[in-house]
């Protein structure tokens, strides 16, 4: 059995925004990990009808490919006068290209007025291990859909999601996102099991 005390986490992910986060997030933690666009050849297929589905599928393929412990992560943003659409579907919702996804998003909200353009980014993180435990953490931030992109910084749908009502995400210091952002929330939640497993 692959031993946590001997292996770093392997924390896998083509996203490189996302990869840039956890950089950031776990630096504190004093955890074994290991980010990588681990099989970046090999794209895994989301097949999952739940972030929790999609997130064990990710930790489980790459903990049982590699022999190491893995951490995966699924999110997506949830758009409530989308019926919740885009979800787990946020990464390839028209399109591959986050701009478009984004523009998709204003043009379907385009006579959604303000107090009707709520939503919240959803994070859920799974930590596997090669013999097939899993253990998850959840991290949610409420928002609203801008009706203009803002910003520079951030990937995905964060120039067009704010939680302010005034600036995005993309517009904040990367840091001040990881205090309030689902990703921060499911990590702070996540590193406790870590350092638990590790302590075993
Ligand atoms: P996943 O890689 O299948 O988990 O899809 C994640 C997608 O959700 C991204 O491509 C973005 O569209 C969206 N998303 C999730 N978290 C964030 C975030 O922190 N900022 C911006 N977009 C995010």
């Amino acid at each position: 059995m692959a031993d946590i005390h001997d292996y770093p986490i392997i924390l896998a992910s083509h996203n490189p925004g996302k990869l840039e986060e956890f950089r950031r997030l776990f630096a504190q933690g004093n955890i074994p990990l290991v980010l990588d666009d681990y099989g970046g050849q090999e794209i895994i297929e989301e097949t999952g009808d739940s972030y929790r589905a999609n997130a064990e599928l990710k930790a489980r393929t790459v903990a049982e490919r590699s022999g190491h412990w893995a951490l995966a992560d699924d999110s997506g943003v949830e758009v409530d006068a989308l019926g919740g659409l885009p979800g787990i579907h946020s990464a390839r919702f028209v399109s591959q290209d986050s701009w478009e996804n984004n523009r998709e998003i204003l043009l379907r909200l385009l006579e959604v007025p303000w107090d009707h353009r709520t939503a919240r980014m959803r994070a859920v993180l799974c930590l596997a291990s090669p013999d097939g435990l899993v253990f998850f953490s959840e991290g949610v931030v409420e928002g609203r859909i801008l009706t203009w992109p803002r910003g520079q910084g951030g990937f995905g749908v964060d120039p067009i999601f704010s939680i302010d009502g005034e600036t995005s995400f993309a517009e904040w210091p990367q840091e001040y996102k990881d205090r309030v952002s689902h990703r921060g929330m499911a990590v702070q939640g996540i590193i406790p099991v870590i350092q638990q497993v590790m302590a075993l």
